[in-house]
């Protein structure tokens, strides 16, 4: 072995509200010796998730650890295996695992997945067949119950898990699937490339208003990704009965929306699930056969956003935050 060190993105401190690029820095950091059970994986793409946000935060996270300040980030990546002490898993294949914002990563082998790059490309493993999809997967069937015949409405509907599950939904037997999304331009990209029956752009109508006029009937189905007015106008807009998945809160305008719109759930017998994806592993398998069945079908549409170098990593997640992705946004740090 003869990578030492790696280069990593590391949490200086604390972000306020809004997270700036000086609340981050990156090191070389050294690489511990590989041992036992192990294996030295050369990242070649990285995650870039909203959770990471709450993350850098002091307020318990419940489903998983908080980020320390001084210490390296972590988060999904896919990477090489090019050095193991692990039988079984020779040097050349390919891993997703856990220890991403960094180069170079020695990783325990019972926490890895290996990936198949024939059976699909690279950033699909992260997209699509990865935890981006699955989140969409497990929001529909089991927060969201979706049943054949459902209109359903996704917010964050051109991002990752967004253009997932507008797509699953549709594929899964929903009679009509809308979105919401941030701009004219991703307004069509959500019905011309991602097949949504009607979409809507937040910045240039209200949702509720933008819901009455692609869904006038109504909507059985929720799935949040943003939470504030767009869940407002949801519980407004949909019928007695209804579900909501309540995926993530990237507005956080929640404050600012009070609980007495609840009210719409108790007089329309409306459920609200939150979930997170991690409880759900028992469905990955029913996932993988399911979406791998639709790529190669040619049904599914898989679409990233690539950033080229772990230099641009914090200018990306920070990009994303603010909607500059369409798609599942990566990072790439190394040739595939
Ligand atoms: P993403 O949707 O690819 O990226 C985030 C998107 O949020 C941006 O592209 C932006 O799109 C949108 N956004 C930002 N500010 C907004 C605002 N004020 N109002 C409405 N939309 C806003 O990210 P992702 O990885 O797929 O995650 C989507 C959601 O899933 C997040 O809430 C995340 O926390 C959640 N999640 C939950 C789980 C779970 O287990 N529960 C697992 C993974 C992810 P626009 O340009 O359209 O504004």
């Amino acid at each position: 072995m003869t990578t030492r060190t790696t280069r990593a993105v590391c949490l200086v401190r604390r972000p306020a509200r809004d997270p700036v690029p000086e609340d981050f820095a990156i090191e070389e950091r050294p690489l511990p010796a590989l041992g036992a059970g192990q294996l030295l994986v050369r990242n070649v793409y990285l995650s870039v998730d909203p959770s990471l946000r709450g993350r850098l935060q002091q307020a318990r996270m419940h489903y998983t650890h908080n980020l320390v300040p001084g210490e390296p980030l972590d988060g999904r990546a896919l990477g090489e295996v090019v050095a193991s002490r692990t039988p079984g898993i020779e040097p050349g294949r390919f891993v997703r695992h856990q220890l991403g914002w960094r180069e170079h990563a020695v990783v325990e082998a019972r926490h890895v997945s290996i990936v198949d790059p024939v059976l699909a490309p690279l950033p699909t493993w992260l997209g699509l067949l990865g935890s981006t999809g699955f989140t969409a997967y497990v929001g529909l069937l089991r927060a969201g119950e979706l049943r054949p015949g459902d209109t359903v409405f996704v917010s964050a509907a051109a991002g990752a898990v967004g253009s997932a599950a507008g797509q699953f939904a549709r594929l899964l037997g929903a009679k009509r699937v809308v979105g919401s999304a941030g701009s004219e331009r991703k307004r069509r990209v959500l019905t011309e490339e991602f097949r949504y029956d009607g979409a809507l752009d937040y910045r240039a109508e209200r949702v509720r208003d933008g819901l009455a006029r692609l869904a006038p009937h109504g909507i059985d189905l929720y799935f949040d990704n943003v939470g504030g007015e767009h869940l407002v106008a949801a519980l407004h807009a949909l019928r007695p009965g209804g579900r909501v998945a309540l995926c993530g809160a990237m507005s956080r305008d929640g404050e600012t929306h009070d609980l007495r719109h609840l009210m719409q759930a108790v007089l329309k017998r409306i459920t609200l699930r939150g979930f997170i994806v991690r409880d759900h592993e028992d469905l990955r398998p029913e996932f993988e056969r399911c979406v791998a069945g639709w790529l190669a079908s040619g049904e599914l549409v898989a679409r990233e956003t690539v950033v080229e170098g772990l230099d641009n990593a914090v200018g990306a997640w920070l990009s994303m935050l603010r909607g500059g992705n369409i798609g599942k946004m990566l990072v790439q740090v190394g040739e595939a």
